[in-house]
């Protein structure tokens, strides 16, 4: 697998050169992600709170680590201290923990709060109306140590272009129906997470600012 030249195609291929290339090295080995470091990257996403408290200590220290995977609550303080961004956010509670363990080490947590936009039941997140609910609600503004960046969603795993930007386009007007001077001091959706290896290219399109790709760059992943 050539990394290096996987991660120039993908990088020339980003349309809107100010969406940022999260490389996900799940199930990756250390060799993998230090090839990816050298050829540019500093933003790596995994999805196991065990994987990537083991591997942080062992690569450079100004890679920053995206949480992009479903968080338990009894986990958020392994990754509290150092974790760049939290892209799964999909629960007030979980949120409260976020805040609950910012708080004792004095860090702000940036998170992303994810969104349900895809036909399948399986994947998490919140609907619109859960989101209004979180966003305008009382509880959001007494959290010190949280800050909300922005919104993550993933689309239906299916070959159907067009269902997959009816979906990215679905997240991007949730985001745009807010009123930025309506949101707590604490929340700015400027964000949006959205597109992975078969679906990138039509996030870019409908409005992401991130980009999580993983087997594009590393190819496929063992367990699958
Ligand atoms: C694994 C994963 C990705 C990357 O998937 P690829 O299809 O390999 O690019 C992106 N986002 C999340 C949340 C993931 O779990």
């Amino acid at each position: 697998m050539d990394i290096k030249a996987n991660l120039n195609r993908i990088k020339s291929s980003l349309a809107n050169p100010n969406c940022q290339l999260i490389a996900v090295s799940k199930t990756k080995p250390l060799s993998d992600i230090q090839a990816a470091y050298e050829a540019g990257i500093r933003d790596f996403g995994e999805n196991k709170v065990q994987e990537l408290t083991d591997k942080a200590p062992n690569l450079p220290k100004d890679i920053r680590w995206h949480m992009i995977g479903h968080l338990q609550r009894n986990k958020v303080k392994y990754i509290a201290p150092f974790v760049h961004l939290i892209h799964g956010v999909d629960s007030l509670r979980l949120l409260k923990q976020i805040n609950k363990e910012g708080k004792k080490i004095d860090r702000k947590v940036p998170c992303l709060l994810q969104i349900h936009i895809a036909e399948e039941e399986s994947k998490f997140g919140l609907d619109g109306e859960e989101l209004k609910a979180l966003l305008l609600g009382e509880e959001i503004r007494s959290m010190s140590h949280v800050e909300i960046k922005g919104l993550m969603g993933m689309a239906t795993f299916t070959d159907e272009k067009e269902q997959i930007r009816k979906e990215f386009a679905q997240l991007r007007k949730l985001r745009d129906s807010f009123d930025p001077d309506s949101l707590p001091p604490n929340v700015n959706l400027a964000e949006l997470s959205m597109g992975m290896s078969g679906d990138y290219e039509i996030a870019i399109e409908e409005g992401s600012s991130m980009v999580r790709i993983g087997s594009a760059i590393f190819g496929e992943r063992n367990y699958e």
